[in-house]
């Protein structure tokens, strides 16, 4: 046996003598918690369902001095072809509780592994609105707070009223207001520390349930119609550039289409590249550079992933 697996093992182990309610799946494929179905096997996904399971987990991984990464839906992630060398933890159980705080008018108190969509569609429910945005985003919540999601003119910055975080370290818990999140375009704080978001309250305002529906229901048709929601992706690959829409400037430099392997420049929404069939992540990622660099010879813009790629070691 390789020195490597017994190092995989012995932590495996520890894992599971430490923490024996988490689920653990070795050698688990990424292809299964990536939205562009794409990627090889993680050494290990475990799912903790509490904050003491968490804060034990993320204890022992800093203690072994372990890799690892926290996913939500995996909706803006590219994984390697080979996989991730280490351990990938998702969040479940008490994190996908969500409540209205009675006490506090308007406010909605989720966990950060909650789907955005269902969250969306609990506010509806409760004739609260602002949420609207965030329906048709196939993402947590704990994500779209990472990436401060948005789309249609909102976006999370409008409605975080605070997110409670731990150490990444495990040590601790502790409170950060919408402010302090340091919500700007596709960035938060989350993305300068390796801090955890575990639960958010989010503020929003009462409106009538029909309109509320109604407005979701027009989003979701402009999705349908306008992005190729029927293929695997991670939605929009690039950043809005400065200047210009990624989108446009993707089909001046005539790529609409151009395809890489399985991975082809979406013909419905230039600023998606989706998954036609058997993509690999190589091949997402050679699209993405050709992209790239064309559009910068064709418009002097640089463009920038937005999708996050996830080296296998
Ligand atoms: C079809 C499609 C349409 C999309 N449309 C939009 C859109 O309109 N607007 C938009 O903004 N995005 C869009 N996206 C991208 C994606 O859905 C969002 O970025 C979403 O917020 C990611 O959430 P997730 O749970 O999938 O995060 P993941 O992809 O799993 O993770 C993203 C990052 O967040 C970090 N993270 C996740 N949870 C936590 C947590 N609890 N604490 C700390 N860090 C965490 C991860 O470590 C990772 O670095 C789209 C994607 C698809 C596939």
């Amino acid at each position: 046996m390789s020195q490597r697996s017994l190092i995989k093992i012995s932590l495996i182990d520890k894992i599971s003598e430490f923490i024996p309610e988490a689920q653990i799946r070795q050698d688990e494929s990424m292809s299964k918690h990536s939205s562009f179905r794409i990627g090889g096997s993680a050494d290990a996904v475990v799912t903790v369902c509490s904050e003491e399971e968490l804060s034990k987990l993320l204890k022992l991984l800093h203690a072994e001095d372990a890799r690892y990464m926290l996913i939500g839906n995996g909706s803006d992630l590219l994984f390697a072809d080979e996989g991730y060398r280490g351990v990938i933890v998702k969040l479940g159980g008490d994190f996908e509780h969500i409540e209205l705080l009675e006490a506090v008018d308007d406010v909605i108190r989720a966990g950060a592994a909650r789907m955005l969509s269902s969250t969306a569609n609990f506010a509806r429910d409760n004739a609260l609105a602002g949420l609207e945005f965030a329906s048709g985003i196939p993402g947590t919540l704990g994500g779209a707070l990472f990436m401060n999601a948005g789309a249609y003119g909102g976006e999370m910055k409008d409605v975080v009223e605070s997110v409670t975080l731990m150490k990444s370290d495990g040590s601790s818990v502790y409170e950060l207001s919408g402010e302090e999140m340091k919500f700007s375009y596709r960035d938060s704080v989350l993305q300068h520390n390796d801090d955890i978001a575990i639960y958010a309250r989010v503020r929003l305002h009462r409106d009538d349930k029909e309109a509320i529906a109604e407005r979701m229901n027009e989003l979701a048709e402009k999705r349908r119609t306008k992005q190729p929601v029927n293929f695997p992706s991670a939605g929009s690959t690039f950043k809005r550039p400065v200047g210009g829409y990624a989108a446009a400037l993707i089909e001046e430099a005539g790529l609409k289409g151009r395809t890489v392997g399985g991975a082809q420049v979406s013909e419905k929404h230039s600023g998606f590249v989706i998954n036609i069939g058997g993509a690999t992540s190589k091949d997402v990622r050679e699209l993405i550079d050709i992209v790239a660099q064309e559009v910068e010879q064709n418009s002097g813009i640089k463009l920038e992933p937005e999708v996050r790629i996830i080296d296998a070691e």
